[in-house]
Formats: structure tokens, sequence, C-alpha cells
């Protein structure tokens, strides 16, 4: 039985451990379009495109190998964030976006086309990969770059282009593994996104906490990079020294009300008054900066056997004011939130599939036990495409098709695309599935 990080739907599948190219071009050789075939790697997409209910899933972590050439990485596609980031960072390089947790992988973190805290400057993972080596549904392997339609169509394809063996990177440097961090309180959600809009601009990362339950908006806005040399107190012992903490466990399960409106409330009231007023410089790690929750192992049990969503979407710059509506629409729903994330997108990658476009982009995980929260959702998704926004693939478990298809106007596009790649139909996913993704493919 196979889940997404929000513990929905689970369905059950062959999984099959792959380990090198050729077992890969095995598999998909003897794949069928009845069953059907998917790449999984480290399943922490929230809904339903790691699986493949009735199919074969290919674990892909058993391909995990990976070299550094100078600033390049040459990563099989199993390799996890973790683990590169653990044996680059000691050597003065960091990976180019990094999502909210370390433990993706290389080919899910292309395959979604993932963003980071640096998205308005530096774009998403996508736009980093240099090369990659692509199984196709004929069982062929194409070796693919940024210009050809196999890398457009496989960078935020979701696995329903092929599967990416092998991907090389472009690393960024770093002279300390350290991070230079400034935090700022803001009473309202208009003073948080007037003071993102004029200063994000001159940071590499930012990411501002919204108190999902406080009527204002009131958040917290972390803007920071990665520390010099300069800023570490004289004496630092070993200015590139990395070592992430051993994980704590979350209980094997929670009842579900554990996560509820006074928890939450209690939660988010003291992570706001823990947050300083104002604080320039302060030196952190790249776990505490970038990876607060990989704190915790299998944190995503605490919101009980019923599981949770995250609801994503982005809207353009000229429809800011969706975002606090979308706050509003989930507090009258009830829905506790306590990681709520608002971001300011730069401009989004030439992939058709790719999530994120210039504007605001907002996250909330809401318990899935909340009554009526399909009805909200759905309305919400309404208010989202009008504005001319979409919602991400990778948080996805509930959209429906005509939501996907009016937020990603290139869908035609990459279908078309899709079926070069895969003549025979026989990459498939239950996210594919429930919005029709492959819709109009090959046979
Ligand atoms: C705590 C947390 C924080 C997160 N923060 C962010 C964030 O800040 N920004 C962001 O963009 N995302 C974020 N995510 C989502 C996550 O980055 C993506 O879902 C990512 O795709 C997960 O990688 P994975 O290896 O677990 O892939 P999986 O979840 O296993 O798979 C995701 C998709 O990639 C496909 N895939 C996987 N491997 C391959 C392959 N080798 N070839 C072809 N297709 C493949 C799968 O078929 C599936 O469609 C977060 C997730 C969590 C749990």
């Amino acid at each position: 039985m196979l889940t997404g990080w929000g513990r929905t739907s689970p369905t059950a599948a062959t999984l099959c451990a792959v380990h090198d190219e050729a077992d890969v071009v095995d598999a998909v050789g003897a794949a069928t379009p009845e069953r059907g075939i998917l790449a999984r790697g480290l399943g922490r997409s929230y809904g339903d495109s790691a699986q493949d209910a009735g199919g074969i899933v290919l674990d892909m972590t058993t391909m995990s190998g990976f070299t550094r050439d100078g600033s390049t990485l040459r990563a099989q596609a199993g390799a996890s964030l973790d683990d590169v980031l653990r044996a680059i960072v000691p050597e003065g390089y960091f990976v180019p976006v990094t999502p909210g947790t370390r433990f993706v992988t290389v080919g899910g973190a292309t395959a979604a086309d993932i963003h980071g805290k640096n998205h308005h400057v530096e774009g998403s993972f996508g736009a980093h990969v240099r090369r990659m080596r692509v199984v196709t549904g004929t069982g062929e392997v194409v070796e693919c770059a940024p210009g050809s339609d196999a890398f457009a169509a496989t960078v935020g394809g979701m696995g329903l282009t092929g599967v990416i063996t092998e991907a090389q990177v472009d690393l960024l440097p770093i002279a300390t593994s350290r991070m230079r961090v400034d935090t700022e309180r803001h009473a309202d959600l208009d003073a948080l996104m007037a003071a993102m809009t004029q200063g994000d601009h001159q940071y590499r990362y930012s990411v501002a906490w919204v108190d999902s339950l406080s009527p204002a908006g009131r958040g917290v806005l972390t803007r920071g990079d990665h520390a010099s040399l300069a800023d570490l107190p004289a004496g630092t012992d070993d200015p590139l020294a990395y070592d992430p903490r051993p994980r704590l466990g979350a209980p094997p399960w929670m009842p579900s009300g554990a996560l509820n409106r006074a928890s939450t409330r209690a939660f988010n009231e003291a992570w706001f008054r823990r947050a300083p007023r104002e604080r320039r410089g302060e030196i952190t790690s790249i776990p505490a900066f970038f990876h607060p929750l990989d704190g915790v192992r299998h944190w995503n049990r605490v919101y009980g056997p019923r599981g949770f969503l995250q609801y994503q979407f982005v809207v353009p710059d000229d429809a800011s004011a969706l975002v606090g509506l979308a706050l509003q629409r989930l507090r009258e729903a009830g829905a506790p939130s306590f990681l709520t994330v608002l971001k300011r997108f730069g401009p989004g990658h030439d992939a058709p599939l790719s999530f994120p476009m210039q504007g605001w982009t907002l996250a909330a995980d809401i318990p899935a036990r909340i009554p009526a929260l399909r009805d909200v959702l759905d309305a919400l998704d309404g208010e989202v495409i009008a504005a001319g926004g979409r919602h991400y693939l990778a948080k996805d478990s509930r959209m429906s098709a005509q939501t996907l298809s009016a937020g990603y106007p290139q869908l035609a596009r990459w279908r078309a695309m899709r079926d070069a790649l895969d003549p025979r139909g026989v990459f498939a996913s239950d996210q594919a599935r429930r919005l029709g993704l492959t819709l109009g493919s090959a046979p």
C-alpha cells in the first residue's frame, strides 16, 4: 500500500527496486498500458502522484549514487538531497534549490520542478538541471538537455513522460555552512506583503509564516543568505561543518482530534511570540533555516489516521488579494493550519507543467477530516483560476480535471510531447487518472 506524505488515499501496487538503468529499461519494456508503471522517489509529494493502483511502481531510492565534479553534481535519480548535502556542504557546495525537506530525491525534485525560498531570484530546480537521462515509454534511453521537448515535458511532468535515471545539476558554491538571517514580525497581512514586495529582491532566500487563525493575518518574515567567512564569529573551528541532528520520532499514531483549533491557536500564538520583533544578522545552521520539520521523523502522523492535505496555489501579482481571501475562507471553514507559508515567486520555467509563475504562492496544511473541506476548497479553486492562478501537482490530492486544465494553459502541448515519449501509454499514476492528465494519450 502506498500513500503520499498526507497519508490520504492509499492504493496497492507492486513495488520493484531497481539497481541500475538496465533494470529500469527492462521494467518499462515489460510494462503494459493495462497495469501501467511509475517511478517513485521518497514519497514526499502530498497526494497521489507517486502511486499507481494495480500497477508497477519503481522504487528509485535504490539508485542513489552521485559524484561531484567542481560545481556540477551528477546524480542517479534516487539520490536524496539529504545524502547529497551531507557530502557536498563540507566541500563548500549547496544544492541550487531545496524544498522544506531534504528527504526528496533528485528525480522527484526534477519531476515536480520543485521550488525553494530562492525562487524569486534563482527559479525552480529544473532551471539548474543541465542534462538528464530518461527511459521513455518505448524503453529507449534519451539523454536530454534544456531546449528539447523531452526535457521540457519531463521537468514538472510528474513521472508521466518516462523514468529519470540520472541528472546533471549545477551546484552553488558556499564559503560556510551557516546562514545569515534577518527576521521580522508583522502584525497584519498587508504589512507582511508590503515588506516582501519591497525587500525580497535584496535576499537570496525569503519565506513568511502566516498565523492562519489570526483575522489580521499576522506573520513572521524570515530572509537570508549563506553566511560569508566574515559573518562568522572569530575563531569558528570548521566553517563548513555540517551535521544535521539525528531525528526524534513522532508517535506512530495520534487521535484525530489532537490537532484542533485550540491546539493550533496555542501553537500559532507561541510561534508568533517566539519570533523576535526584528532581528538582523542572526547566524544559524542550514537544517534550522531550510528544514526545521525534518527534525521530527514522521511528523505527518500528528494529523491522525485520516491524514491531511496541503493546499498550495499561486496567483499573479495583480491578484495578491486572493491571499487574504484564501486565508479568510480557510478560517471560516474552521480549518486549523499551523503550517501556512507565503512566498513570492519570480518568473516561471518554460516547462508546460511547471507550477511556479511570477506572483504569490500560499501553502496551508489542513487535516482531511474537516467537514465540508472539499466544498470550501472547490470554491477557492474557482477563485484562484479566475484570478489567473493555478495549483501545485506535487501537493494536490483533490483538484478536478477542469481546475487543472484551466490553470495549465499549455496542457495540450505537454500531452502531445508526452504522447511522443510514451506512444504505448504505459506511464500512469493515480493522480494522472484522477485528473485525466494523460487523456487523449496513445494508444
Ligand atoms: C515537509 C515537506 C516540505 C516540502 N516543501 C516543498 C517546497 O518548499 N517546495 C516544493 O516545491 N515542494 C515541497 N515539497 C514537496 C516535494 O518537494 C515534492 O513533492 C518532491 O517531488 C518530492 O520528491 P520525492 O523524491 O519524495 O518524490 P515522490 O513524492 O516519490 O514523487 C513525486 C513525483 O515525482 C515522480 N518521480 C519521482 N522520481 C522520479 C524519477 N526518477 N523519474 C521520473 N519521475 C519521478 C513521481 O512519479 C511523482 O509523480 C515538500 C514536501 C514535504 C513533505
